[in-house]
């Protein structure tokens, strides 16, 4: 990894004001959870189309229950390094918040506390008849798993391709990005909209952007490009960020 990227970073982060971070599926890998989209991963298996919208869902849930249940074997990953370092930046003051894509739950597992789910979380469950959540840890005894309320089935809450994302997210996402002054872009390709506009809006306000990934994408619009893993370059920034604690 490029020493001179990641001591700029840990300047800039240092410097900053409110800085962010935003996630993909590259932070998850070193979890042992394959990106959905890669040559291992599930929508090569199963056709998003036939399994990964709402209305698929309502028609056979049943079906899509047989995909949901080796999806939910995610929910079993355990954070990695990177997730950690995130989660110490975040105590020391040097991150205010998250806004992940992943529906793993692992930025929360490993302790950061300010997290947006933009696509939703697989720890939750969510009744597609009257909407009331469930966790899912202890309400899949049966499968597929029933609302106690009224019997609908349950769905796990995140966001089906053929779904908006809800407003709350969509609020809480925006509030986080408005106040940004600067976001550590890792471990996504930003291509899935509308997720992808982040780093452009919060550069296009004047804030910094730097991308951390193995196959760099941003070209133009970070100020700082760490080509590397997510958890490496997570440890190596939070290692510099070490000495700049306040009231060190
Ligand atoms: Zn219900």
């Amino acid at each position: 990894m490029n020493r001179t990227a990641i001591e700029k970073a840990v300047a800039l982060i240092a410097e900053s004001r409110w800085p962010v971070a935003f996630t993909g599926a590259g932070a998850s890998v070193e979890s042992g959870i394959p990106d959905f989209r890669s040559a291992s991963g599930l929508w090569l298996r199963f056709d998003p189309l036939e399994y990964g919208t709402i209305g698929a869902f309502r028609k056979n849930p049943r079906k899509i229950w047989s995909m949901l249940e080796e999806l939910l074997a995610m929910t079993e990953a355990q954070p990695n390094p990177g997730h950690a370092a995130l989660a110490r930046m975040e105590e020391w003051g040097f991150l205010k918040g998250i806004i992940t894509q992943n529906i793993d739950g692992l930025h929360q597992k490993a302790g950061s506390r300010n997290v947006v789910e933009f696509h939703g979380t697989l720890d939750r469950l969510v009744c597609i008849g009257c909407g009331r959540t469930y966790r899912t840890s202890g309400t899949l005894e049966e499968i597929p798993p029933a609302c106690r309320a009224c019997s609908r089935i349950l769905k796990p809450d995140v966001v089906f391709f053929d779904e908006p994302i809800p407003r709350a997210v969509i609020e809480a996402a925006d509030k986080m990005i408005n106040r940004a002054d600067l976001v550590m872009v890792a471990g996504t390709s930003c291509n899935v909209m509308p997720a992808a506009t982040i780093p452009l809006r919060i550069r296009e306000a004047g804030g910094q952007v730097i991308e951390i990934n193995p196959e760099p994408v941003l070209s133009g619009l970070a100020s700082v490009v760490i080509r590397g893993s997510f958890a490496g370059a997570m440890l190596e920034i939070a290692s510099g960020l070490k000495a700049h604690r306040p009231g060190r």
